[in-house]
């Protein structure tokens, strides 16, 4: 839901603490593609963008980005898609070479995107400004310039999404139930970003304690907790929690070894 809260006046939403001031959530992966010639602006900078909730267009313009070279989704959710309309500037031929940008997403995300952004994905649209965005089926591997994106299956409630691993981090959000066969996807990882509600049981995500027990067992070395709720603040929840698990916050960076992996 985003903290503040609409309507709650709570410490953590009427907290003055910026770390506490948490947009919905997303990350975005940039690296610089070494073996092409220099493309927008001189630059060779490839980025892409797991989910893109109501606050893309805030986090992108705090980004600073500019480009984007591929969007995947872990589900469809309305806190992980309702930003996808923004994508507009960004997919337009003026400032994008290459042809409409590709979003990764199941065949289940996919119809609910269809549905959702009819006037963008139907045959029929004629909409003259919607986005130039193209989707494409969401394998176990998807290679993006050079960068492997593992999909590791995670349980949200009923439904199954998908999680992601690039070289040596993953990103596991909106996870109630991770399967057995998953965690074989998350050997050898230096950062893990994983989420954890609130501490009270949730039918469709882990409580903290869950988050913790399972990243004690997946053994990154760093863990960051993500969509977070208004339940958990800050520095009071990070004090709680042990070595190498922290909350993480909007705006974190962490530079990631992107090479491929062998399971
Ligand atoms: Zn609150
Ligand atoms: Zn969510």
């Amino acid at each position: 839901m985003g903290v503040p809260t609409l309507g709650c006046r709570c410490a953590v939403c009427t907290s003055s603490d910026p770390h506490d001031r948490r947009l919905r959530p997303s990350v975005l992966i940039r690296w610089p593609e070494p073996n092409s010639s220099p493309t927008h602006a001189g630059s060779a900078e490839r980025i892409v963008v797991i989910d893109t909730g109501p606050d893309f267009r805030e986090q992108a313009l705090r980004s600073g980005l500019t480009r984007l070279d591929a969007v995947f989704y872990t589900h469809a959710h309305a806190d992980h898609i309702l930003g996808l309309d923004d994508l507009r500037p960004l997919s337009f031929t003026v400032f994008r070479e290459g042809g409409p940008i590709p979003l990764y997403a199941s065949a289940e995300t996919a119809a609910d995107l269809q549905r959702i952004f009819d006037y963008t994905f139907s045959p029929q649209a004629t909409y003259p400004t919607r986005a130039r965005v193209r989707l494409e089926p969401l394998g176990a591997l998807t290679a993006v310039y050079g960068v492997d994106f593992l999909r590791v299956p995670v349980k949200h409630g009923e439904l199954q999404i998908a999680g992601f691993r690039f070289g040596r981090a993953a990103y596991l959000t909106d996870v109630s139930a991770i399967p057995e066969s998953s965690f074989a996807l998350l050997e050898g990882l230096d950062y893990l970003v994983l989420s954890a509600l609130r501490h009270k049981p949730h039918p469709n995500h882990a409580t903290v304690e869950q988050a913790v027990s399972w990243a004690r067992r997946i053994g990154a070395r760093q863990t960051w907790l993500t969509h977070i709720a208004h339940e958990l603040g800050h520095e009071q929840t990070n004090r709680t929690l042990p070595d190498g698990i922290r909350l993480a916050y909007d705006g974190l960076e962490f530079p990631v070894d992107l090479d491929p992996v062998n399971l």
